[in-house]
């Protein structure tokens, strides 16, 4: 096992990774920002190095002030979590070529995955459906476009290969606003990704966001654990995920999980990884693969009763698995409510200091966030201030608990979507139906005055 890992991240994942290492007795190092310093998981590491001022781009994203820090604690692995150099092939052969395993997939795999386009044909060639579009990147050509547009049929989307984040796409509903809106959104691409390169699908009209849960380790053994919904989003990001995804026939929903598991065998896939579907009328359409550890995985857990932080560690050292597929059985359901520094109406970030914080507890309930009375929300970073997870052994009882949950929730001093969830999403007549959509909670906030 690994002695001594450095976790290359921020935030409540900072300190899910560190929780995992403490039980697998490895020393953790904390790298933060001059932001940072007052961080929970920087107070409970064995080492803290400071990596460099509050901007993302010279401390979290500074490949090589994370490597020395590495070099300067004697560490043996890298954990990037999500987010910043967690997808960066880049940063992957860095830290490999710098002596340190990385936790994660091989830097091949990542840039395989990382492009989307890539991702898709690797993919469709081994068995996974994925929605009709372009398949490649759109031509210079507009007639060539036109004509695909045309073909696919309208609304379609303009997609950057190489985008994420919920950033990069256009919906084009009719051809007068193709030419521009390729245009606008390569230009995107560029300034966001430093590529420019996009594709076109077809624009689903009525589709959930279905994903699959996956774990590999070195030596070609696979498994799934099951999968989630992620449905309830604004902007294409997430706010609330639950598992296992509810209304979907069993029979399709192992079929697409055995697909997964047999995809990653013959990609010879090392780690924890999402396959993210679209699912619209009994049919799953991919859309793209994520090499990481995801925001969502608490409600996998709590249903499968693994913890995936360990078994990502595990395998990243090299251990076999020790779980085989018949040892994955889905207990009950879990609901998780991402809780954001933001105001609720108009969802700018609200940064500040935490005068009051009141955690939630009970049978079924799980925390994980960074917070703590007296704690300042720095501008710097994203708005996530951590997760609210209930388990049931029912969908219903695992939504009375997040409701009663989010009811003792209390945190002073900034504003938070708490109401946003406990007035507006956990009421929806839709989705006690789990008949929600990609689009209801945007459908939803644009009818009403929603606080
Ligand atoms: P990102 O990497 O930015 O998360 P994804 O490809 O995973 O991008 O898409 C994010 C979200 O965008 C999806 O969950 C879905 O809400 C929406 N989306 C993407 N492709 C389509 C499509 N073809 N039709 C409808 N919605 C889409």
């Amino acid at each position: 096992m690994f002695n001594k890992l450095v976790i290359a991240n921020r935030g409540e994942i900072a300190l899910r990774i560190l929780r995992a290492c403490k039980e697998l007795g490895i020393k953790t190092v904390a790298v933060y920002s001059t932001a940072d310093r007052d961080l929970m998981h920087v107070r409970l590491a064995d080492e803290c190095v400071c990596i460099g001022p509050a901007k993302a781009n010279d401390s979290y994203l500074n490949i090589s002030a994370l490597i020395s820090a590495a070099e300067i604690a004697g560490a043996d692995a890298i954990h990037p979590g999500y987010g910043f150099l967690a997808e960066n092939a880049h940063f992957a052969e860095a830290v490999i070529k710098s002596g340190f395993r990385f936790v994660g997939p091989t830097p091949e795999t990542i840039r395989q995955m990382g492009n989307k386009l890539s991702a898709l044909k690797a993919v469709e060639a081994l068995g996974i459906p994925t929605i009709p579009g372009s398949g490649k990147a759109l031509s210079l050509q507009h007639s060539r476009n036109r004509m695909l547009a045309k073909k696919i049929g309208y609304p379609v989307i303009i997609k950057a290969a190489a985008g994420g984040g919920g950033r990069g796409m256009r919906v084009v509903h009719e051809e007068m606003h193709l030419a521009r809106s390729i245009e606008v959104t390569q230009a995107e691409a560029l300034a966001a990704f430093g590529q420019s390169t996009v594709y076109m699908e077809k624009f689903l009209e009525q589709p959930r966001h279905v994903e699959v849960q996956v774990l590999c380790d070195q030596q070609g053994h696979a498994i799934h654990l099951g999968d989630r919904d992620c449905s309830m989003q604004r902007r294409h990001q997430k706010i609330l995920e639950e598992a296992p995804a509810p209304n979907i026939p069993q029979t399709l929903k192992d079929q697409i999980a055995a697909a997964c598991v047999q995809a990653c065998q013959k990609l010879g896939y090392v780690g924890v990884g999402t396959f993210e579907f679209l699912y619209q009328d009994t049919q799953f359409y991919f859309i793209e693969m994520n090499t990481r550890i995801q925001v969502e995985h608490p409600v996998t857990e709590m249903i499968t009763g693994v913890d995936l932080v360990k078994e990502q560690i595990k395998v990243a050292a090299g251990y076999p698995l020790t779980l085989t597929q018949a040892d994955i059985q889905i207990r009950g359901h879990a609901i998780e409510c991402r809780i954001n520094a933001e105001d609720p109406q108009t969802f700018l970030p609200s940064p500040g200091k935490i005068h009051y914080y009141h955690a939630p507890g009970g049978p079924g309930v799980r925390v994980d966030s960074h917070i703590y009375t007296g704690y300042q929300v720095p501008t710097y970073y994203d708005s996530l201030l951590g997760k609210i997870i209930t388990h049931g052994d029912t969908r219903d009882q695992a939504i009375r608990r997040m409701q009663n949950a989010l009811d003792e929730l209390l945190i002073d001093g900034i504003h938070t979507n708490i109401s946003l969830h406990r007035n507006h999403i956990l009421p929806q007549p839709e989705f006690h139906a789990a008949e929600m959509t990609i689009h209801s909670l945007e459908h939803y906030l644009s009818k009403s005055a929603h606080v």
